[in-house]
């Protein structure tokens, strides 16, 4: 058996190729260290963190507190399952329920995990309370959606690369267009077993979708209007990436009294995931209020390490960190800028046709066809510029730094992104 130590990135993508199940395409580099919104390769270069594990390290990597809390947590115990009790568990669950507003939590690991919680709750609650007939309850989602990579999940994705040959497929998903009220509207009036409405505040892996700004409200107010739960999906958006603690912003705990973000607009079922350990371990967890929750009774559902203890201890410093150091504001401010900035960068530009986003969740659209290659050709580019961003759906770029970024990081950063744009004007 042999262990070999990688000493060239060469020799980490080999090894990888060869051993690994091939289901990423990575840029091609090695990452070895981090620290706040700075990664390290292991030929000890530098570069700015633009993606942020997908919005998981919103609190920057190996955030000293956050750090210190999985170190301490780990060296008293680590799992317990949830046969016992243990003793950092309802602190947790008293922090986020109140952090978020809701009555209580049901505790997960990864986002597809929560999702496919908030999908039985919805069920369960569709029989037991709406009185759905057995078996007969709908869920309606929206196109373009991204909720994770389990067999219920792509059933009702419209990615065919995530979905084709994974059949037979669950059933009882009707999908319409994201941002459409009216289409929203008659799903919900051609169907009375419709137990919920799924929905993202924001389409991150879509490519950042930001919708009308009514949008959320009025699903809102269709939902309540049809008895049917609104599940959001935050596990992208929340914990501050876009500018308030939560996209959907409902009862939310903003650094301001006012919150800036579309009005309340409070889901049924809020799922969070990545960014709520601040990516040091998988955490993700589903929020309701007790009529919603309470369809839940032991053995309905659960999971080995829900709720364990580092996850639990890692959450609550996470949380601490989003609070102390004002990250939504931070998020908001700094998005502003690199908004503006890069604006004024495409009115001369003919490579990229638009930026677009919220908070610190932000993109580009790069002037190419989905298939070409300018788009993965740039952020190669970026990375030898010392910047790592990765393409969604072939020609949009996402930009999501850590949101612990200053300023002048920030400035640095738009420099190095349109610069290397500059290299790719075409030449007349
Ligand atoms: C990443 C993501 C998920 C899935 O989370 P995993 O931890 O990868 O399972 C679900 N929904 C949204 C909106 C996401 O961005």
């Amino acid at each position: 058996m042999t262990r070999t130590t990688i000493n060239s990135s060469q020799e980490a993508i080999a090894l990888e190729s060869k051993y690994g199940a091939h289901n990423y395409h990575p840029l091609p580099v090695v990452l070895k260290e981090g620290s706040g919104v700075y990664l390290w390769d292991v030929e000890g270069k530098k570069y700015y963190d633009f993606l942020s594990a997908y919005s998981a390290v919103n609190q920057g990597h190996s955030h000293p507190k956050i750090t210190q809390a999985l170190i301490d947590q780990a060296q008293k115990l680590a799992l317990t399952s949830r046969a016992f009790y243990n003793d950092q568990l309802g602190a947790y669950e008293q922090k986020i329920t109140q952090t978020f507003g809701f009555d209580k939590v049901l505790p997960m690991n990864t986002g597809a995990e929560a999702v496919e919680t908030a999908l039985k709750i919805a069920r369960r609650w569709g029989y037991r309370v709406k009185m759905i007939p057995a078996n007969q309850a709908k869920v309606i989602v929206c196109a373009n959606n991204f909720h994770g990579r389990t067999t219920t999940i792509i059933s009702f994705s419209s990615d065919p690369t995530a979905q084709k040959d994974f059949g037979p497929y669950t059933e009882g998903f009707i999908q319409i267009p994201y941002n459409d009220i009216p289409a929203l509207a008659q799903a919900l009036e051609s169907d009375p077993h419709i137990a919920a409405f799924l929905v993202e505040p924001i389409q991150g892996e879509a490519g950042v979708f930001v919708p009308d700004p009514s949008y959320l409200a009025q699903a809102r107010a269709l939902c309540t209007k049809h008895r049917v739960l609104m599940i959001a999906d935050e596990v992208q958006t929340g914990i501050a990436r876009t500018g308030n603690l939560l996209a959907t912003c409902g009862n939310c705990t903003c650094v301001e009294a006012h919150c800036s973000g579309t009005p309340e607009v409070k889901p049924d079922l809020l799922v969070l995931g990545k960014a709520l350990s601040g990516g040091m371990y998988p955490v993700s967890a589903v929020l309701a209020q007790n009529e919603v929750m309470d369809v839940i009774e032991p053995g309905s559902h659960g999971s080995t390490f829900g709720g364990n203890p580092i996850a639990a201890a890692v959450a609550v410093a996470a949380l601490e960190v989003v609070e102390q150091e004002q990250l939504a504001l931070k998020a908001r401010v700094l998005g502003e800028r690199f908004r503006s900035s890069l604006q004024r960068y495409i009115d001369g530009s003919k490579i990229v046709r638009l930026v677009r986003g919220r908070g610190l969740l932000n993109a580009i659209v790069i002037n190419d066809h989905p298939d070409g290659d300018t788009a993965w050709n740039i952020c190669v580019a970026l990375s030898h510029a010392g910047l790592l961003a990765k393409p969604t759906h072939g020609n949009i770029i996402r930009f999501a730094p850590p949101l612990v970024i200053t300023e002048e990081q920030l400035d640095e950063c738009i420099d190095i992104i349109t610069r290397t744009l500059s290299a790719f004007e075409p030449k007349s």
